[in-house]
């Protein structure tokens, strides 16, 4: 046997691993790594909860690959996870109340008054502090999502679920709930879903300085059974975003989508009775999607790439023009020079200069490439 500078405990020896991985099971512990070693494969576990709580219990066992082996399974530490405190949210007895009421009220909707009074009669004096009804439902309706799986599964669902809880907006509605401008959607066709959503409050920041730079952004991270989130904001003169509304459609980002998406906003502030809004320019990834649709829609606006995404696209093409290896992380550097430009004109003039000297050094298809792209 190896020898240990950890205090290992030989937990028992089992004939097949079926048996070893229900004692892992009862442990709550999860596979870490394995790695080849002298004696076969080590396979390490630790706890579950390890990140959360930093518990330091873990376990190892060898698996080989010889027949009828035995496995032996080590232990070290013990679990702190079960006692240790939650840094965030609710505390650990109300997660527990939680848990107990979903468990006995499975399958209803809302949280059950119950698991309120539950929360309110074990809350001693210090012992823990009242949730807040907010990390009540978000509590609730995790700990649903974890017994039922998510709570909707069908288009239909979704569609049912959005025309119940966001009425379209008016001039009355209160600033911070949630208000549609469009709802499409065919059970039949998945990709005809569409709606769009913001608050009033959210609208309010086009008036906004900075509010006529509109950004626009499809993002497949919150996709949901093959839908697109395309994510409207705008900037601040200290450069943080405010989100203005997001829109939910199918699988495809395509101009149709971003035209539907420039008119519902103007949907919206009109059935808010906010005033029109016309974007002096708008900030995308260059998406010729969205190129086209800011030109049917906000014929005036100018369309801007984020620099983020500008700086992507430029590396990839300096690669397929040739640029040399070495010259290019100073190309970025200028280019980014470039961007403080404070004026249109100085920056066409700047603009100029630097083509002709990315020419004299023999970069020409390069230079064409920037000057047909992004001048
Ligand atoms: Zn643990």
């Amino acid at each position: 046997m190896p020898r240990f500078k950890k205090n290992w405990r030989l937990v028992d020896k089992f004939n097949c691993f079926e048996d070893l991985k229900k004692v892992l099971e009862e442990k709550k512990v999860h596979k870490r790594s394995s790695k080849k070693q002298k004696y076969g494969e080590k396979v390490e576990y630790e706890c579950k909860q390890k990140r959360q709580f930093k518990c330091p219990f873990e376990m190892f066992t060898y698996v080989g690959d010889g027949e009828g082996e035995m496995y032996e399974l080590y232990e070290y530490e013990a679990h702190n996870c079960e006692t240790a405190e939650y840094k965030r949210s609710l505390k650990r007895a109300a997660r527990e109340m939680i848990d107990m009421a979903m468990e006995v009220r499975r399958g209803v909707g809302d949280i059950s008054p119950l698991a309120q009074q539950l929360a309110f009669a074990r809350e001693g004096p210090g012992l823990v502090a009242a949730p807040t009804p907010k990390q009540m439902y978000n509590a609730v309706a995790y700990k649903k999502r974890k017994l039922e799986g998510p709570p909707i599964r069908t288009i239909g669902a979704l569609f049912e679920e959005i025309s119940s809880r966001f009425p379209e907006g008016s001039a009355a509605s209160p600033p911070d709930s949630v208000i549609r401008a469009r709802l499409d959607c065919d059970p039949d066709n998945p990709n005809a879903f569409y709606t769009f959503l913001t608050t009033q409050r959210l609208l309010q920041n086009l008036g906004k300085p900075g509010g006529d730079v509109l950004q626009v952004d499809g993002t497949y991270k919150l996709m949901y059974e093959e839908n697109t989130v395309l994510t409207l904001g705008v900037s601040d003169r200290h450069r943080r975003l405010h989100p203005v509304g997001i829109t939910i459609i199918g699988q495809t980002e395509s101009t149709t989508a971003y035209v539907k998406l420039f008119e519902c906003l103007k949907e919206a502030l009109r059935q808010s009775g906010l005033p029109e809004y016309r974007p002096s320019a708008v900030m995308s990834d260059g998406d010729p999607s969205i190129t086209r649709a800011v030109s049917k829609v906000f014929s005036t606006a100018l369309c801007l790439t984020c620099f983020f995404h500008m700086k992507k696209q430029v590396k990839v093409q300096m690669m397929n023009k040739g640029v040399p290896k070495e010259r290019r992380s100073k190309i970025l550097k200028e280019i980014s020079l470039l961007q403080l430009s404070p004026t249109v004109p100085v920056f066409l003039l700047a603009a100029k200069k630097l083509l002709k000297q990315w020419r004299t050094e023999g970069m020409t298809r390069f230079s064409h490439y920037f000057r047909r792209i992004w001048i």
